[in-house]
């Protein structure tokens, strides 16, 4: 957990030269980006920093690092994003969560986030920690929704913030017109951008899209690609999505065995017709999850880069 400041946290404002995703989305462009988690171990750190290096030669609109369930990870978050924002030529979005964190903790963190001349967040509620699915329960002095995050960071300067959006619902709201009223509250709430929870059929970010706007919403949902180039991360995806994978593409991917080789292409055939399919319709980007590492994800995009207008 972090340290609690001593006094309160002064509203800040971050460093002139930060950019924000908010004026990029509003270019019209799409834009293409990557997200990382924080490592764990030294070796993790270096493995994550050789990638951060390969994508950055590619010029990603931005990148964003998640924020961790708890204990030392949450602090190797806030580290990775300073660091990305002082030593590379990368725009930083810091993920942050309102698990076991007091408001003012959250204030602190956004301060120290804005000394860094971080301008971009992503403001999720975060899952009990140990158990995802378990029951909620709010920090004593802290925040229950999200909705209440982006307030809080909102209030505290000049950010863009982005929240979480579900092609298939968050697997806590009771229906999809129930998770459609939440989601549009982050909106009311002052939600610049979103960006979707991974999925695997365009459709669904489709119908997300079209049930959103039907309510007047029109901020950017930025569509999240999780490549499958193994079949070890279908079980590992409907855990981390809270949503079934497609009973026809596991099957698809199952017809191809211990071939290791040919789940990878067709993984990496079906992440780039996905992304295709959501730029042709007008998607605003693609935030590529890329489990800290740039192989998949650099293939992934040379195939596609021609409709990013790269
Ligand atoms: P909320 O919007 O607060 O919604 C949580 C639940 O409460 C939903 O069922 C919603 O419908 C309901 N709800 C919302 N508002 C209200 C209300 N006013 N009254 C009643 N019910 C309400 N987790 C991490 O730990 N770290 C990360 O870095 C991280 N990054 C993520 C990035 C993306 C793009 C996505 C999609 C998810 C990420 N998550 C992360 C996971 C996320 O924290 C969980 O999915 C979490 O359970 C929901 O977060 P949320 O921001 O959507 O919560």
């Amino acid at each position: 957990m972090l340290a609690a400041p001593t006094r309160p946290a002064a509203p800040r404002t971050p460093a002139p030269r930060a950019r924000h995703l908010r004026d990029l989305l509003n270019t019209g462009e799409p834009t293409f980006s990557f997200e990382f988690f924080p490592p764990r171990t030294p070796a993790a750190q270096e493995k994550l920093w050789l990638a951060i290096r390969q994508l950055e030669a590619l010029g990603p609109d931005f990148v964003s690092v998640t924020y961790g369930a708890g204990g030392s990870t949450r602090g190797m978050t806030v580290e990775t994003t300073e660091r990305i924002a002082a030593d590379t030529t990368l725009l930083p979005v810091a993920h942050m969560t309102l698990v076991d964190h007091s408001v003012a903790e959250l204030r602190h963190l956004v301060g120290r986030l804005a000394d860094a001349g971080v301008s971009n967040m992503l403001a999720v509620r975060g899952d009990p920690p140990g158990d995802p699915s378990g029951p909620w329960t709010s920090h004593s002095e802290g925040l229950t929704y999200a909705e209440e995050l982006v307030r809080l960071i909102k209030e505290s300067g000049d950010f863009s913030v982005g929240v979480a959006a579900f092609p298939y619902k968050h697997p806590r709201s009771a229906d999809v017109e129930t998770d459609t009223d939440h989601f549009v509250r982050k909106c009311e709430a002052g939600a610049d951008y979103a960006i979707t929870q991974m999925f695997f059929d365009p459709e669904d970010y489709l119908r997300l899209r079209d049930r959103v706007a039907a309510r007047g919403c029109d901020i950017p949902i930025i569509p999240e690609v999780f490549p499958v180039v193994r079949t070890g991360f279908i079980p590992r995806s409907e855990k981390l999505s809270g949503a079934p994978f497609p009973a026809d593409l596991a099957e698809k991917f199952a017809s191809y065995g211990d071939d290791a080789a040919a789940v990878r292409a067709f993984g990496i055939e079906h992440a780039k017709k996905m992304c295709e399919r959501l730029l042709d319709e007008g998607a605003p980007g693609i935030h590529f999850i890329t489990s800290n590492q740039s192989t998949a994800t650099r293939e992934i995009y040379r195939e596609v880069s021609g409709r990013l207008n790269r």
